[in-house]
């Protein structure tokens, strides 16, 4: 894999390059945008690329054991960490860990190349000790910082790096990098680009049969006049828990489902409008008497959901909450919403 294989974020790629080229490449970057969009990967092949022993125009050559070495991500001056899965906070013995290996000299003799993901999960303690690397980086190193977003950023990290905003693919992309995987299946291609919200890995893991079912059930119940919510939690919490034990692929189907009824609640909102007409009618549709204001609060509880979720709080809460907020949403919601603009 090289620069050429990354599907999208040409702005970026090219932007770093142009740095690369003309000697003017920064000591830390804070790559910030939406999860499962590749920032991930083009941190770590730019870090291949500055690491290839006999890079050609600004390529890894793919071949030379530097780049095997990352490749099989084994590379002794390519530190890629990440916070534990199971965890809230970046951990500070972590961090520790992290700039002390950060500090020895390059094994290789080459740069030395950080990554650090999860950064929205850096607190005061952790964010603090990783300051002192980044304010005196060892010579010939680069940083690569990765978050969602910058207002979950500490302010004093932030200002020591270059911001650079990555966006979520597009639909063709999202579909491209499909075909360069060769992931194919009985799958509907434009639901899963249309449902995924530019994350790749979130569009993976929607060709899983058993997504779209849990789908199905989960909205057939939404659009009764009466919904259950016993039954709505405990379907919810029984498709999350198929995941395993493990947190992290828990929240993913939890980001899923809650993004896919983002999606379809958009959708909702259409339909109310003069435009429904234009757009394909979802198979699940609201009764009609339910309103705008109330599709709002929906709506409303889904980024509630998703904030939670992302801020790691534990996922059985979390999914009460959002069922109760889809059930119960109404339009006193939405006018207490707006009170300071009438
Ligand atoms: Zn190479």
């Amino acid at each position: 894999m090289s620069w050429k294989d990354i599907v999208g974020h040409e702005s970026q790629i090219k932007y770093l390059i142009q740095a690369w080229k003309t000697n003017r490449l920064g000591q830390a970057y804070f790559f910030h945008g939406p999860d499962g969009i590749g920032k991930r990967t083009l941190a770590i092949e730019f870090g291949k690329a500055l690491l290839c022993q006999s890079n050609i125009n600004f390529e890894a050559c793919g071949v030379c054991a530097s780049c095997k070495l990352v490749e099989a991500e084994n590379h002794p001056d390519l530190q890629m960490n990440s916070c534990p899965k199971d965890v809230h906070e970046f951990p500070r013995e972590l961090m520790k860990e992290i700039c002390e290996g950060f500090f020895l000299k390059a094994s290789r003799g080459g740069a030395k190349v950080l990554v650090i993901d999860d950064c929205d999960l850096l607190n005061e303690e952790s964010g603090n000790i990783f300051l002192k690397s980044l304010e005196e980086p060892p010579p010939h190193s680069i940083i690569f910082l990765i978050g969602t977003s910058l207002e979950r950023q500490l302010e004093t990290i932030l200002s020591r790096c270059q911001k650079l905003a990555f966006h979520g693919l597009s639909q063709s992309e999202v579909a491209k990098v499909f075909a360069v995987k060769q992931i194919d299946g009985s799958f509907d291609l434009n639901k899963i680009t249309d449902a995924c919200g530019g994350s790749v890995s979130q569009a993976i893991m929607l060709t899983d049969p058993d997504f779209s079912h849990l789908e199905d059930s989960f909205l057939a119940e939404i659009i009764m006049p009466v919904p259950d919510p016993v039954k709505l939690v405990k379907m919810v919490m029984d498709f999350i828990e198929g995941a395993g034990k493990e947190t992290s692929a828990q929240r993913s189907r939890a980001r899923w489902l809650v993004h896919g009824t983002l999606s379809w609640l958009r959708g909702q909102i259409l339909l109310k409008s003069n435009t429904g007409a234009l757009i394909s009618r979802p198979r699940f549709q609201l009764p009609a008497a339910v309103g705008v204001e109330k599709i709002l609060a929906m709506l409303e509880a889904c980024f509630q959901a998703e904030y939670q979720i992302q801020r790691r709080v534990q996922l059985s809460l979390t999914i009460q909450w959002w069922v109760d907020g889809l059930i119960w949403a109404d339009s006193v919601t939405a006018f207490d919403f707006n009170v300071g603009t009438i």
